[in-house]
């Protein structure tokens, strides 16, 4: 009886102590999951302050300037990739995260993929190329936004890990288990075996050296093999030190009739790697109300919109924005959602209701297929997604808003700001406009000729005298090429240089 009791109480204790150590287990992996995340967030944070600052110093010239504006920018994007691979991981965690099941083309999807990681390869002397094992299916039932998710990883994983050499795709079709396939195959570092077993498991990159060389959070194949399993499917590595490595991605199709197996690539419209709205040219009018209680994001919407020609009134949160409406019609509403006193949500409800007919677009921060629904069902006719995009914004604004034509702008005569206080260098002036012929063939020439370096000079030239003879446009406009060809953006600068011929004819009927 009493050895019964006994082996009672000491089971007991060894199931109190497996507990114990279980809560302690659980405790570590939340600490370790905090300070990792906290050191993810604070690297790029780290970047982002410290550039910043730097910025502000007067002696640094304009080339040090783009890089350390590049630098803020890029690592603007790791904290954003950093945050929404937080939140997927949350979501996995408490198994919230659903999937959508919607009849997409895989060739469509893959070429998608194809225009966003090309350029990366590209950049790093790889080649990226996708090969389809037919039969393929034309269609097939999967969630894309999640699939592509996970393909667009693989692949930046791969180009990253990749120095020479480069990285294919393969794709086929398991007819009987009705997976679709996708190798992504590179000719990178690769991996030991003991390496390999860990790059599933969050927070464990290969190594830690890995991380310090190569960044991440880590996060990415762990989320992509949940994701995986949840489109009915995994993810399965093969790799060998030095040669590389080999993902094998599957995913379920949803049933296939055979008679839409293709075997060849459909006709699709291929999307070009990226589309460039020629923002110097862009130009819209009207009227816009944004509504926003963030005072950063106020400037900065209103410097975007400033920059594209519109007027902007503010409105700090949706009951300011109902009382400007009652009292004037504007083009467009720009709305944010999460605000003080009353949301974007209620505002634009209200509105509505109140027979407020013009274009109403949503900002938001939260782009979940749920939360657009919200702002489509209150009456918002788009929505931009924060943090917002310049290309994205552009597009949005010049679909509600009214282009102008530039040339309306360009008939209005230029004249000296020199003549304002002493009229009597005219003579000087003029001279200046005699010889301007001269020196934009040379600017145009060089540029026609792509001889960076030489442009440089006549640019800076240029920019110095038309400062001195007070021909502001002139000045603004050659400090612009100077600004794009730093930047090395050479589509910019070509677009700015033909804009001198309009600024000389101004610049001539003002002297008549
Ligand atoms: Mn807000």
């Amino acid at each position: 009886m009493e050895i019964t009791q006994r082996k009672q109480a000491l089971e007991q204790a060894h199931l109190a102590m497996l507990e114990k150590i279980a809560a302690e287990d659980a405790n570590i992996a939340k600490s370790t999951f905090l300070a990792n995340m906290s050191h993810e967030i604070r690297t790029p944070l780290t970047a982002i302050i410290g550039f910043s600052e730097l910025l502000l110093d007067t002696s640094l010239t304009m080339s040090e300037r783009i890089e350390l504006i590049n630098t803020v920018i890029q690592s603007g994007k790791h904290l954003m990739q950093i945050i929404n691979d937080i939140l997927d991981l949350s979501k996995v965690e408490a198994d919230k995260l659903d999937v959508e099941e919607l009849n997409i083309s895989p060739f469509e999807l893959l070429n998608d993929v194809h225009s966003l990681v090309s350029l990366m390869a590209e950049n790093k002397g790889l080649y990226f190329n996708i090969d389809y094992s037919y039969p393929i299916p034309e269609l097939i039932v999967t969630d894309p936004v999640r699939l592509k998710q996970i393909i667009i990883n693989l692949c930046n994983n791969a180009v990253k890990f990749t120095q020479q050499g480069g990285v294919n795709i393969n794709v086929s079709y398991q007819e009987e288990s009705k997976l679709i396939s996708i190798d992504v195959i590179d000719t990178g570092v690769g991996l030991s075996k003991e390496q390999a077993n860990r790059v599933f498991s969050p927070f464990t990159q290969a190594d830690a050296s890995t991380t310090r060389k190569y960044g991440g959070t880590g996060l990415g194949l762990y989320l992509s093999k949940q994701l995986a399993e949840k489109l009915g499917g995994d993810i399965k590595i093969k790799s060998t030190p030095d040669i590389g490595s080999c993902f094998t991605l599957t995913v379920a199709t949803g049933d296939i009739n055979k008679d839409r197996l293709l075997s060849s690539e459909p006709d699709i419209k291929k999307i070009p790697a990226q589309p460039i709205i020629n923002n110097i040219k862009t130009m819209v009018t009207g009227n816009v109300l944004l509504v926003e209680d963030n005072v950063n994001n106020q400037r900065l919407v209103t410097m975007y919109l400033k920059k594209l020609g519109a007027d902007v009134e503010i409105a700090n949160n949706g009951k300011e924005a109902i009382e400007k409406a009652e009292k004037n019609t504007f083009d467009l509403i720009l709305m944010d959602m999460q605000m003080p006193v009353m949301n974007g949500i209620d505002a634009t409800i209200c509105l509505r209701e109140m027979d407020y007919k013009n274009p109403i677009v949503a900002l938001t921060a939260n782009a979940m297929k749920e939360d657009v629904d919200v702002c489509y069902k209150a009456g918002c006719d788009d929505f931009i997604q924060k943090p917002i995009s310049q290309q994205s914004f552009l597009l949005s604004m010049t679909r509600f808003l009214q282009p102008v034509d530039s040339l309306e702008e360009a008939a209005s005569p230029l004249t000296s700001s020199l003549l304002i206080d002493e009229p009597e260098m005219i003579d000087l002036v003029q001279r200046f406009v005699g010889k301007l012929p001269h020196y934009i063939e040379n600017i145009v020439e060089s540029d026609k000729n792509e001889k960076w370096d030489e442009l440089r000079k006549h640019i800076h030239d240029m920019k110095g005298t038309s400062g001195n003879y007070g021909f502001n446009e002139l000045y603004k406009l050659m400090q612009g090429i100077e600004f794009e060809l730093a930047k090395e953006n050479y589509d910019g600068v070509h677009i700015m240089v033909s804009k001198i011929d309009g600024i000389y004819e101004r610049i001539q009927t003002g002297l008549q």
